[in-house]
């Protein structure tokens, strides 16, 4: 299967769990994501009509950047762990960061954006199932309500929305619970009605488990296997 099959196939996918769950398709933005693939594979799939990317590393970007810089109607978003010394590389070579965890990581992205005169979208990234390994703030920390009071009053960050991954096991139907926890903690934020939050985005659903996410209300799911295969495993 070709990057572009696989596209089109988990697009039909996609539709398919939106309808089963009374939702129009057109609400689920799609986004591949291609850490330890080229810019070759980054541009298979822009021909084939996909637009949203999703990295996980500064460093491994910053080294495709150039090769993928003319796709100016692109959007290159930092999905993992970001520290706060790479903020201003990140602002520089991403168009949002969907991952920020820390108010610190906030006021640095702020200030980097703030350089370059632009807003940078932002999603505030959960971590719901209470794992050391995984990065993301505790919803129930005080963390979390100086992360949302940053992001609604940096004036460079425009928040957009929250980012989770759930706990990985071989079920999908296991990640459910987190799903709709996500949309709770969304809907519990939106109906506080502070005039500079208009959080819609809910990132969240990977290849194993997007539907299920689709189902509880994901409205953007980050492929990366689906699209372009396995990955080579880390030496
Ligand atoms: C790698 C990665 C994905 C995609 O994972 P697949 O299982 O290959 O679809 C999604 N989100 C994040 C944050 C990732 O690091």
């Amino acid at each position: 299967m070709t990057i572009a099959q696989n596209l089109k196939a988990v697009r039909e996918r996609i539709a398919a769990a939106a309808r089963r769950a009374g939702r129009s398709p057109d609400d689920i933005a799609l986004m591949a994501v291609t850490k330890t693939f080229g810019p070759d594979d980054i541009r298979a799939a822009y021909d084939a009509g996909q637009r949203l990317f999703g990295e996980n590393r500064v460093q491994e970007f910053a080294g495709k950047f150039q090769a993928v810089r003319d796709l100016t109607d692109a959007g290159f978003h930092m999905i993992g762990h970001l520290q706060t010394n790479k903020a201003a590389k990140a602002v520089e070579v991403f168009s949002a960061v969907d991952s920020v965890d820390s108010v610190r990581l906030a006021e640095k992205l702020n200030a980097a954006a703030a350089t370059t005169r632009k807003r940078l979208p932002i999603l505030i990234e959960l971590n719901l199932g209470g794992e050391e390994s995984k990065t993301g703030v505790n919803p129930v920390s005080q963390e979390f309500g100086a992360l949302l009071e940053a992001a609604a009053r940096l004036d460079h960050l425009e928040f957009r929305g929250l980012m989770t991954i759930p706990p990985l096991t071989g079920d999908p139907q296991a990640a459910r619970p987190y799903f709709r926890r996500l949309r709770e903690i969304r809907d519990r934020i939106a109906a506080r009605n502070l005039p500079s939050i208009r959080l819609a985005t809910l990132s969240t659903g990977m290849s194993h488990d997007f539907e299920v996410a689709i189902e509880e209300g994901s409205t953007c799911v980050r492929l990366g296997t689906a699209i372009f295969g396995e990955r080579p495993r880390k030496a």
